[in-house]
């Protein structure tokens, strides 16, 4: 007798994936395939050609042996059924907003919000009728107060990704479910390993829907902080004809060679977001002890806005280290009161082993400063002493050298 066989966890199914390679050739690798004509064995092929499931290969741009292995392992990651790939995250995001939303719709919006996303839905989405508002992430009672007769989508984002607030994920998608309204989360944070965001369960154990998954595989699935590319994950057959025909008409193709690195960094997310995990939750704790900070947000910390949120949905994390949940490696500190916008700037130039510079998930940490004056709205406001806040980014540095870094430049900047 053999005992029965675990479901795998993410670190090993990314490994182990039904890939089959050409037969009498066992690479473990992806074969990199290119193409911009594929042809047909006849006319009758030409005829049956089915663009939206993948069942043959009909031009480049809609995929090659190759994108569309990337397509299955990302669906896979984030527990959906189909995937898309677009050449980037934000054209990924805009993919999602072209597909869904049409003249008289309205979009509400995460006070959070990705700038650039909030930033093609008031400015291009805008010349086109399309209007949003915005709602507070924590408080889902204040979204069930803004959803009208014309809202048809809504963006979540956990966490946000300069304040770090944790939405109510649950709470939210509880709403919109019972309203009918459309479901789009940006899942970059999560990357498929905090929590499986098509599996969210709300109070009562009722399964909660999520409509459309977007990932910027720029950050953790590359890893390597040297592509650019964004996916969109649906469970839903009519949601992926409804996104794959804007897809088709936008001509949004990826290049193989790009590909081919995110599937080279996929095997490694697991390992690579625990240990960013790992790193930046020393770092967060350090700096929560130093005299020169006045609040570190990250979700994992008891007094960060949305930690309880954070505990309920990604406490529990199949890619757990030790029962202490999961979070993406990124995270912000308010500096003391007394730091002008001259000791930030200070401060992120005399950092040596953190490179100024926007982006996550690579091997380099980053750092960036931003300012959250004039976004007074902005959620768990209250909670958040000061306006001025600096993001750290964990590569993958050894965590001691990073920590020395940021206790020498804290040194040289803080005034004593
Ligand atoms: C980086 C990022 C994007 C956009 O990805 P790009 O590949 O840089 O366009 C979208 N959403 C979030 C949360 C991101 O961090």
């Amino acid at each position: 007798m053999t005992a029965p066989r675990p479901t795998p966890q993410l670190a090993t199914s990314l490994i182990h994936h039904p890939y089959q390679p050409p037969a009498g050739f066992a690479g473990t690798a992806v074969a990199v395939h290119k193409a911009s004509t594929i042809l047909f064995p006849s006319m009758d092929a030409v005829r049956q050609r089915d663009w939206a499931f993948k069942t043959s290969y009909t031009y480049g741009l809609h995929g090659t042996p190759t994108s569309f292995v990337l397509e299955e392992r990302l669906a896979h990651l984030e527990g959906a059924r189909h995937c898309l790939l677009a050449p980037s995250g934000l054209a990924a995001v805009t993919l999602v907003n072209l597909a869904l939303l049409h003249p008289g719709d309205e979009v509400l919006l995460p006070l959070n919000l990705y700038g650039p996303n909030q930033e093609f839905i008031a400015d291009c989405l805008g010349d086109f009728g399309v209007t949003h508002a915005f709602y507070d992430p924590l408080d889902a009672a204040d979204l069930a107060a803004r959803i009208q007769p014309s809202t048809r989508l809504v963006w979540l984002e956990a966490a946000g990704s300069i304040s770090m607030e944790f939405p109510d994920l649950a709470g939210l998608l509880a709403v919109c479910n019972a309203r009918g309204v459309l479901t789009a989360l940006d899942n970059t944070w999560g990357a498929g390993l905090a929590f499986a965001p098509f599996d969210l369960t709300g109070p009562d154990g009722q399964p909660l829907r999520l409509d459309v998954s977007v990932h910027a595989l720029t950050k953790y699935p590359s890893g390597g902080g040297d592509v650019l590319m964004g996916s969109v994950c649906t469970r839903d057959d009519d949601m992926l004809k409804t996104l794959k025909r804007r897809h088709m008409q936008l001509g949004l193709g990826v290049g193989m060679n790009d590909v081919e690195a995110v599937l080279r960094g996929l095997p490694s997310i697991a390992v690579r977001y625990q240990a960013q995990d790992r790193a930046a939750r020393q770092l967060a704790h350090f700096l929560a002890g130093h005299e020169a900070v006045a609040q570190v947000l990250h979700p994992a910390l008891p007094d960060a806005p949305g930690h309880a949120y954070w505990q309920q949905i990604c406490g529990q994390a199949a890619n757990d280290w030790g029962g202490q949940g999961a979070a993406a490696g990124i995270f912000s500190f308010v500096p003391h009161a007394a730091w002008t916008s001259a000791h930030i700037d200070r401060f992120c130039e005399a950092l040596q082993l953190f490179g100024i510079g926007y982006s996550w998930g690579g091997p380099q940490s980053l750092v960036m400063a931003y300012d959250l004056q004039g976004r007074a709205q902005r959620p768990g406001a209250q909670h958040v002493r000061g306006a001025r806040v600096i993001r750290l980014c964990i590569g993958l540095e050894h965590p001691d050298d990073l920590q020395a870094d940021l206790a020498q430049a804290l040194a040289q900047v803080h005034p004593h």
